[in-house]
C-alpha cells in the first residue's frame, strides 16, 4: 500500500452548500438530474430531465439553452458543469480524467498526456532528487516508466525490479522510476540508471540544477 500524504487542505467543509442561501438556479443545477459528458471539441453536452441536451463551452461560458440564449443567464447547465469539474465528475477542457498509478486517486492530467499518470501529490519528474529509503543513497530521477516492478525486467540481472531481495518490501505492482546516482549524475554526462520500486523512494523539495 502506498500511504496517501495528508491533504494541504484540511480545514472543516460542508460538502454542498447551504440551499437556502442559493439562487432557484443554482438549487437547480445542484438538485436536479443531468448527465454531463465531456465531448472531444472541449464542450460538454449536458442532458436534462425534461429530455433536452444543452452544448456546454466553458471557455466562452456559454450554453445553447433557451435561458442562457435568450436571456443571458448563468443558467443551471453552465452551474452543473462547474459543480461536477469542481467534484472531480468530470474534467475541465483539455484534460482528462485518469486515476494516478500510485495512490489510485482520480486526478486530471493534459488530453494528450501518455501513462503513467500521477496526481498532484505523486508526482515525481526527471531532475527531481529523491532518497533511496534502504541506503539514504540520494538520487535523481531519470524517467518515471510505464512499467510496474513485477514487469520490469532489469537487463544486468534478468530478474524483475519485484523479485531484487533488496525490494521485498515494497509493493510488486508499484510503478518503476528509473534513477542515476546523485553523484553520477554530477560528474557524468551519461550516468548510468538504475531502476527502483515508487514506494522506496523518498521525495524531497531538491532538483538537480543544470
Ligand atoms: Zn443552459
Ligand atoms: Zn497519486
Amino acid at each position: 500500500m502506498t500511504l496517501l500524504k495528508p491533504s494541504a487542505n484540511a480545514e472543516p467543509t460542508a460538502l454542498a452548500p447551504d440551499p437556502s442561501s442559493l439562487s432557484s438556479r443554482a438549487v437547480r443545477a445542484w438538485t436536479e438530474r443531468m448527465a454531463v459528458r465531456q465531448q472531444r471539441d472541449g464542450t460538454y453536452a449536458v442532458a436534462t430531465e425534461s429530455g433536452h441536451t444543452y452544448v456546454v463551452d466553458l471557455r466562452d461560458h456559454s450554453c445553447t439553452c433557451p435561458d442562457h440564449e435568450i436571456r443571458g443567464e448563468r443558467c443551471k447547465h453552465l452551474r452543473r458543469v462547474a459543480i461536477e469539474i469542481t467534484a472531480r465528475r468530470i474534467a475541465p477542457p483539455g484534460r482528462q480524467r485518469a486515476r494516478c498509478d500510485v495512490c489510485e486517486e482520480v486526478t486530471f492530467v493534459p488530453e494528450e498526456a501518455e501513462p503513467p499518470h500521477l496526481c498532484g501529490n505523486c508526482r515525481v519528474a526527471p531532475g527531481d532528487i529523491v532518497v533511496d529509503r534502504e541506503t539514504g543513497d540520494s538520487l535523481v530521477v531519470a524517467e518515471v516508466m510505464n512499467e510496474r516492478a513485477n514487469e520490469y525486467v532489469i537487463e544486468a540481472t534478468g530478474k524483475t525490479v519485484a523479485a531484487h531481495d533488496t525490494n521485498d518490501g515494497y509493493p510488486k505492482d508499484d510503478i518503476v522510476v528509473e534513477v542515476t546516482y546523485l553523484g553520477d549524475a554530477t560528474r557524468n554526462d551519461n550516468p548510468r540508471r538504475y531502476a527502483f520500486p515508487y514506494s522506496r523512494l523518498n521525495h524531497t523539495d531538491a532538483e538537480l540544477v543544470g
